[in-house]
């Protein structure tokens, strides 16, 4: 089932509302923090789709994760650059450059700090 987002005009929260594409002609999407039904869509980067997350979790599940070392950046980094060419998608510049920076050998922390917006406008991430 496709995920749709919407920012919410009123309390401006991102809002990810899961949906048939029939619900979608019919239903009023609605925020469920406010109520509010001034929702606009949002196109998202990373709504992912049945087969792309099922894709992810077999990715999970592969060699990928295996040679994954949580405390070496250019492992990690590394290991989402392999993730990113899978899904096949332009991730962004945003996503590039903490790779790039993971890659050579920067803690994921000293990234973060020197990149206060990163993934600020996504709660889920
Ligand atoms: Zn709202």
């Amino acid at each position: 089932m496709p995920v749709y987002e919407f920012r919410c005009q009123d309390c401006g929260r991102l809002v990810r509302l899961f949906m048939s594409f029939a619900e979608y002609d019919t239903a009023v999407p609605t925020c469920p923090y406010c109520q509010s039904q001034h929702l606009k869509r949002r196109i998202s980067r990373v709504a992912l789709g049945k087969s792309e997350a099922s894709r992810m979790d077999a990715m999970m599940d592969d060699s990928a994760l295996a040679d994954l070392d949580e405390n070496d950046p250019r492992s990690i980094g590394r290991f989402m650059r392999q993730m990113s060419s899978e899904m096949g998608e332009d991730m962004g510049d945003e996503f590039n450059e903490v790779v790039g920076r993971l890659e050579s050998g920067e803690s994921p922390e000293s990234i973060e700090e020197s990149m206060p917006d990163l993934g600020a406008d996504d709660p889920l991430a």
